[in-house]
């Protein structure tokens, strides 16, 4: 009959090895993943607590909170987590189309300003809940055009949305102009300020302004100089009364993010070992990148995170074969005049590989 099995008599079945062979070889060039990660601290904390994963345990969601709040100077208050910064975008979404098309407007709908090119995998959701979308071209130097965002907004627009520095093109705004934009913009809509790769600058975050300014809301991930993309982990800072009404369209407030994952990143914030090292071993492949890329006639644009954007219209092979050939993961092709491409800073002997490729 089925009796009960002693607990001791469960076991722990081997892992299967997930990656197939030419997986394990694959050079990872495509997602701007941190290839060091996750830092020894995370690994350690990942393996400790595996046991305890039987339980909600919310409470570690308060202590990531107190250390998040802390580590950004604001107050506990002031911060949401999510799954990954892209759950937080996809509340903001979620905020900002509630009150859409309530009343007619000049341009027929509500809409939202974003810079093209930037970040945009996660406006599909903007674009299920019915926002039009504004796009506003860069500067020649492929920088954010603040004053043209800023005159992009009109009396339908829900959201402002600005990637610091911008993914795919590497470029930061000058921190003095920015708070004046987004001060200004703020006043009547909300600004979204994605800070993913800020921490591969010396830039302060804009976290400290959320509390002057009504409709300020900073995402930021521990998916990039952390380390941990596949664990999940981001959140939101922003005034009090915006944390909250996102909240409310997050059922599990602050708990999406498994236990595990959560003290993860309580102990990535106590690795600045790591972080520093990261910083350092990215600054020295990229330099060598954008060096070898230089002397094969590709054009580079000067970047501030862990991924180059450059072009391919003087690069005489076919670029995605050549990657294709040599098991290496790029990017896509972003603007067509110009033939601009993104490609993640990996290690510094996969760099060295990715320029052979190219040779
Ligand atoms: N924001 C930017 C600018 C990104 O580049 C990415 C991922 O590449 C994300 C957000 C989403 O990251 P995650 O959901 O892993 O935090």
């Amino acid at each position: 009959g089925l009796g009960i099995i002693p607990f001791e008599s469960f076991a722990v079945p081997t892992t299967e090895n997930i990656f197939e062979e030419k997986d394990i070889n694959l050079i990872r060039l495509r997602s701007n993943e941190n290839p060091y990660g996750p830092s020894p601290l995370a690994r350690k904390a990942f393996a400790d607590n595996v046991n305890i994963s039987n339980r909600y345990n919310w409470d570690v969601a308060t202590r990531l909170i107190a250390d998040l709040a802390k580590r950004n100077s604001v107050k506990d208050e002031n911060i949401l987590l999510g799954a990954g910064s892209t759950e937080i975008l996809d509340l903001v979404a979620k905020l900002v189309s509630q009150d859409k098309g309530h009343e007619p407007k000049v341009n027929g709908s509500a809409n939202y300003v974003i810079a093209d090119p930037s970040y945009d995998y996660w406006t599909v959701t903007l674009d299920y809940l019915g926002l039009t979308k504004i796009k506003v071209p860069l500067t020649t130097d492929k920088k954010i055009n603040l004053q043209a965002m800023l005159e992009a907004v009109n009396q339908d627009t829900k959201l402002v949305y600005i990637c610091n520095p911008n993914n795919p093109t590497g470029t930061i705004c000058e921190r003095e102009a920015l708070v004046e934009c987004v001060t200004r913009i703020s006043q009547n809509t909300i600004v979204l300020i994605d800070e993913a790769y800020l921490d591969f600058t010396k830039q302060q975050s804009l976290s400290n302004i959320v509390n002057d300014h009504k409709n300020i809301i900073i995402v930021k991930t521990f998916s990039k100089i952390y380390g941990l993309a596949g664990a999940r982990i981001g959140y939101a800072i922003a005034n009090k009364t915006i944390i909250d009404k996102l909240a409310n369209s997050q059922s599990n407030t602050n708990n999406s993010v498994s236990v595990v994952s959560k003290l993860a990143a309580i102990a990535s914030l106590k690795d600045d070992k790591f972080v520093s090292n990261c910083y350092i071993l990215n600054e020295n492949a990229r330099q060598y990148t954008i060096n070898e890329l230089q002397k094969l006639n590709c054009e580079c644009i000067s970047s501030n995170t862990n991924f180059i954007y450059f072009s391919l219209a003087k690069y005489n092979k076919d670029y995605f074969k050549q990657l294709e050939n040599n098991n290496i993961e790029g990017g896509r092709i972003y603007e067509e005049q110009g033939k601009w491409t993104r490609i993640t800073v990996g290690k510094m002997n996969e760099m060295k590989q990715f320029i052979k490729a190219l040779e």
